[in-house]
């Protein structure tokens, strides 16, 4: 398993139009979504976010209206103050949580000030396990998140030899 982040940006770089064939691959060599999950949390489980904490450093973290009231209530200011100060309003994604040149704003020292509450987007990041739709129809965006985040292109591999994938194709 591979977990340090300069070799994640390299290799995942290195692979992104090969991770790109593989999700046109396992469009036509199908593998049971339930043993693509289990692969999942498998690598899920063998990684430490806590170590690591990029995705927060790197993604943007969407919001929905109802995690508004959750997050302003905890930490303690009214819903129009958490918009002003915390929130942004994107055209391409709508409603993200305002980023410092460290990452997140929520983000201190590699963890996530409101962890209890966070978003679901973040909850379920990357979306290998959980998240909208089919797996196989989340796998567009998992090319650039295998540059960044461990458990992305560690998965990614994984359901190359699961599916039969050649990278020589
Ligand atoms: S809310 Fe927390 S988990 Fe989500 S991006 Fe910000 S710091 Fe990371
Ligand atoms: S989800 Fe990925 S990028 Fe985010 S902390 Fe975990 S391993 Fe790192």
């Amino acid at each position: 398993m591979i977990t340090d982040l300069v070799q994640i940006k390299r290799l995942g770089s290195l692979k992104l139009e090969e991770n790109k064939r593989l999700r046109v691959h396992m469009k036509s060599h199908p593998v049971a979504d339930r043993r693509l999950r289990r692969i999942g949390e498998e690598v899920e489980n063998a990684i430490d976010c806590t170590q690591c904490a990029n995705c927060c450093r790197t993604a943007t973290a969407r919001l929905r209206d109802r995690e508004i009231d959750t997050l302003a209530k905890y930490i303690g200011t009214s819903r129009r103050d958490f918009l002003r100060n915390y929130c942004e309003q994107t055209e391409d994604e709508g409603l993200i949580l305002k980023r410092t040149e460290q990452g997140c704003i929520f983000l201190e020292n590699n963890l996530c000030s409101v962890y209890e509450v966070r978003p679901m987007t973040c909850e379920d990041f990357p979306h290998l396990v959980r998240g909208p739709g089919s797996l196989v129809s989340r796998m567009w965006v998992m090319p650039e998140r295998a540059t960044y985040c461990p458990i992305a292109y560690n998965t990614l591999e994984a359901f190359k030899e699961a599916s039969g994938f050649s990278s020589n194709k």
